[in-house]
């Protein structure tokens, strides 16, 4: 019997075989790679020790793992530790963990610090009533494809098992000196360990029109919910932005049966993740599949009176709307940091070990910002997460960056995108092939693949995408040449 894990979100499945498809965010086969089960202990560390050259994480076995389970990184960039009693110090005066924030990054952070210290009491906090839950899901389950069951991510037995409280409550403010959480309830939380996971938000841009009933948005499980419960046959959305989340949910609720169209300010669709062709071809396949789609487009006026009744572009249209959804990007839930004195930029700004300004409080995921990047997606969060909860344990561990990737549900597109696509200067070029439904674009700067975008068939994405994390030489990998013989 093998693991696998699934690159999009982190899902561990044990079998002969990848599954067909991933069941927790329903990506295909090909998205899942062989994955060692890591088990960390304090014990001291004799021989077999493995260090990633990426992110600097530990793996003890006699082999490297096929990939790193922090940062994708491949068993050739590991080597062997000569020193390894160094590595985890583990240290006695972790006796109290709080992980403020039950997302992927705040599970991750919890699951990982248990690992790093068996004793400690570990107490993961949200605002959120539901036990951690697949957000990027979401929009699966607007779309019908999952039911609400199939979101979470742990049971409460799972919680009791690995002696981590969960709380739900909202924190209100961090008293850094006496090293104290304050809820709204009332309650205090003690700590010698801080982590904070506590995401991001919907940017709302202050249409006039903003306030009206039926303008939405979707980030919780509260917000897909109430989106489910207004649909009714023929209603008509739209939703402003057309990047990742925009689409999937304009995909999920036309499937529903609604009306749907997207505004995009940009003049392609999904502009962080695609060259303009592929954002126009990706705009044709959308709009076959029912979808208004229109680009370049900026909005003027939510109208309506109590509620909305329609999007007043720029241009001078009126989308006539009984539910607007507003996709335009979020922006890190920093307001708990800042008030603690920390230091904020965009994010909660983190070092390599997910250390914020105070050496004892750390951050993972959309809260953060890691050497000038905002990550906000869910591979970052779960590796971050792992950083931060290992360090958190009294473990040592590094975060370098990752290259961000991207594959797009709910729509029945097959599309990958990661790494840079959008080139800093002149040297970076651009190889583009594009025949019988199927485009590829290879992002090529200093003899290095810096990103890579499939559309049609995307079988070679995890191949591709370890090449762009390794950043070794094209000239390295032989069978990239044979698979793209224009580059
Ligand atoms: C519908 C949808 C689809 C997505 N699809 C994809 C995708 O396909 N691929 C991808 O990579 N990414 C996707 N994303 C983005 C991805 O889900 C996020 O990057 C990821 O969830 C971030 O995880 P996080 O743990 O950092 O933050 P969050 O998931 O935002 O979790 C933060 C937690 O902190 C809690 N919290 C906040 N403030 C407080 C407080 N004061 N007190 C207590 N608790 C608090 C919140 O309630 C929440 O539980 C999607 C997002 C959405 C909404």
């Amino acid at each position: 019997m093998k693991t696998w894990k699934c690159e999009v979100c982190g899902y561990i499945h044990n079998g002969d075989r990848a599954p067909d498809s991933c069941p927790a965010c329903g990506a295909d086969k090909d998205c899942f790679s062989p994955f060692e089960i890591i088990t960390v202990d304090r014990e001291p560390l004799t021989a077999g020790v493995w260090q990633c050259g990426v992110c600097n994480y530990l793996h003890r076995a006699a082999v490297p793992p096929s990939s790193c389970p922090v940062c994708s990184a491949t068993a050739s960039l590991f080597s062997p530790l000569h020193s390894p009693d160094a590595a985890y110090s583990g240290d006695n005066s972790i006796s109290s963990i709080v992980v403020l924030g039950g997302g992927i990054a705040g599970l991750t952070a919890a699951t990982e610090a248990r690992r790093q210290s068996p004793h400690s009491a570990i107490t993961l906090v949200s605002r959120e009533r539901a036990l951690p839950y697949y957000r990027l899901n979401l929009t699966r389950f607007l779309a019908g494809d999952i039911t609400e069951d199939a979101l979470q991510m742990q049971s409460q037995q799972w919680f009791e098992e690995q002696n981590i409280e969960f709380v739900s409550a909202e924190a209100t403010s961090i008293d850094r000196e006496l090293k104290l959480v304050h809820l709204r309830d009332g309650r205090r939380l003690g700590y010698d360990r801080l982590v904070l996971t506590n995401g991001a938000h919907p940017f709302i841009p202050p249409f006039p029109g903003a306030t009206r009933n039926g303008v939405s948005v979707l980030r919780t499980i509260e917000d897909a919910r109430s989106i489910l419960q207004r649909l009714t046959p023929g209603i008509r959305i739209v939703c402003i932005g057309g990047g990742l989340l925009g689409l999937e949910t304009a995909g999920a609720l036309s499937r529903q049966g609604a009306s749907v169209s997207v505004v995009e300010g940009f003049s392609s669709l999904l502009p962080r993740q695609l060259p303009p062709r592929a954002g126009a071809i990706l705009q044709q396949r959308l709009e076959t599949q029912g979808l208004q789609v229109l680009c370049g487009e900026s909005v003027r006026e939510l109208a309506g009176d109590e509620s909305v009744q329609g999007v007043l572009l720029e241009s001078g249209k009126l989308l006539p709307s009984d539910l607007v959804i507003v996709t335009a990007g979020v922006r890190p839930n920093s307001y708990l940091a800042r008030q603690a004195g920390l230091t904020v930029h965009r994010g909660i700004i983190v070092d390599d070990r997910m250390v914020s300004s105070d050496p004892a409080i750390l951050a993972a995921g959309d809260v953060t910002e890691h050497r000038g990047t905002l990550y906000g997606i869910w591979p970052a969060g779960y590796a971050q997460g792992m950083v931060a909860g290992c360090n958190a344990g009294g473990g040592k561990a590094e975060f370098t960056g990752l290259a961000p990737s991207t594959r797009i549900k709910v729509l029945d597109v097959d599309l990958f995108s990661c790494g840079q696509i959008h080139p800093e200067d002149a040297s970076t070029t651009l190889h583009e092939h594009e025949s019988d439904g199927v485009y590829r674009a290879l992002f090529c700067r200093d003899g290095q693949l810096v990103g890579a975008v499939l559309y049609g068939d995307t079988k070679n994405a995890g191949f591709l995408k370890d090449i762009v994390e390794s950043g070794r030489q094209i000239s390295e990998f032989p069978g990239l040449a044979e698979l793209f013989p224009q580059l």
